[in-house]
């Protein structure tokens, strides 16, 4: 226990060394290459750089992207070897930042970053450079106080988050570099005071709705097809269909329920006297893990076939979007309990496991049955203008990680 206390007044004292880092870091702009960004490269070869001077061991994991001058997209791995050698701890944070938006909106350059009351500002400083900075100093502070892990921490720094994670986090998957029972803790989403720790996520399917009938005439509308009516009639059957069928509740997530909105509808006719022959709606669906995408799929085929034989419409189904997360990680599995001793122990805190309506790289982790947590301490201000970090939550949070590393 007294190396996990030295290691702890390590992360303490170096407060100016993990601000100075984030300064360096921050600086080289690292916006995913899917929207034209460059500089996720070089923040890579900066990051692994700063592993090897930390004397710890490196792995690079390139994945090929001819749409980058490098021609590769680089993933880093690190591992602290641990009492339980067959096992590993994996934390993972991501080098990709979204770009800055709208330069208007920043008091200062996101790519300058500045400290101002108590606060890092710039572009990635929360999404995902806390996470950076806060894994690597637990590293090393581990590795300088010879606190050695439980079973072995692994960090993994990977590209891609922002885009999909297809250059990231899913061909590592893919290739097997994590095992089903190893553990994954996410920083990568959370709450000012660091209470949630989120373990599951709803599946979501955002679906687009095509409907074809006939165009005629507003006066003679016998002579063809409305295909308006036919698509709400689609919509508020489909509407009765799914929230009769699927009622369970999941007090882990909030709302409690699976959700169902039709949601946004494409512009038909220009004029009110036709009658259109073409609707474009969509739905957006949050399913509970209970149920698989395959059969609410089925079940909507099924109300489709029933409205188009009602009404001689046309009815098409795209799924625009269709992600399964029927594997949610259990309330007490390790990865949970560890966190919430830790919470408990260094701040006083009765953390509570939670579920949310999907999003985030764990749900990856999940698929390949790794018991993942998602949580971090962040005010939330991803993806926004003057976005930064708290220095003491990045403390704070390395604290925690090297606490539940040792445990
Ligand atoms: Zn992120």
């Amino acid at each position: 226990m007294s190396s996990l206390n030295n290691a702890i007044e390590w992360i303490e004292s170096s407060r100016d060394d993990m601000t100075q880092f984030m300064l360096e870091m921050l600086k080289i702009k690292a916006v995913n290459p899917a929207g034209g960004g460059k500089g996720e490269y070089e923040r890579a070869m900066f990051m692994k750089k700063r592993l090897e001077e930390a004397g710890l061991n490196v792995t690079q994991h390139d994945v090929p992207d001819t749409r980058v001058a490098e021609g590769v997209r680089v993933n880093l791995t690190t591992l602290l070897e641990g009492e339980e050698r067959g096992r590993t701890l994996w934390m993972a944070a991501h080098l990709d930042t979204v770009p800055e938006g709208s330069r208007e909106f920043w008091a200062t350059d996101p790519y300058v970053p500045v400290v101002k009351e108590g606060k890092i500002f710039g572009r990635g400083a929360e999404d995902n450079g806390q996470a950076i900075c806060s894994t690597l100093f637990a590293l090393k502070a581990l590795k300088k106080m010879g606190a050695k892990p439980k079973m072995n921490l692994g960090v993994v720094y990977v590209s891609d988050e922002e885009s999909g994670s297809k250059y990231g986090v899913i061909p590592l998957l893919e290739k097997g570099l994590f095992k089903p029972t190893d553990l994954a803790l996410v920083p990568d989403a959370g709450t000012p005071d660091g209470s949630q720790i989120e373990i599951a996520e709803k599946s979501i399917l955002w679906l687009k709705i095509t409907t074809k009938g006939k165009q005629v005439h507003g006066s003679t509308p016998e002579k063809g097809l409305n295909a308006r009516r036919a698509a709400m009639k689609f919509a508020l059957q489909l509407d009765d269909t799914l929230h009769s069928k699927y009622l369970a509740m999941d007090s882990l997530f909030d709302p409690p329920a699976s959700t169902f909105e039709p949601t946004k509808c494409d512009a038909n006719v220009d004029n009110v006297n036709t009658v259109p022959g073409l609707d474009v709606q969509y739905f957006d669906c949050r399913v509970l893990p209970q149920y698989p995408l395959k059969e609410v799929m089925k079940e909507i085929e099924s109300v489709k076939l029933r409205v188009e034989k009602e009404t001689g419409a046309t009815i098409q189904i795209d799924p625009m979007q269709s992600e399964e997360n029927t594997n949610p990680t259990p309330t007490q599995s390790p990865i949970v309990e560890k966190l919430k001793t830790a919470l408990k122990q260094l701040r006083g805190l009765e953390a509570k496991p939670i579920g949310i309506g999907g999003g985030t790289v764990g749900a990856y982790f999940r698929r390949k049955g790794i018991d993942t947590a998602v949580w971090s301490t962040i005010d939330d201000l991803a993806h926004q203008p003057n976005e930064y970090c708290k220095i003491e939550n990045m403390v704070h949070d390395a604290k925690v990680f090297a606490y539940i590393a040792t445990t």
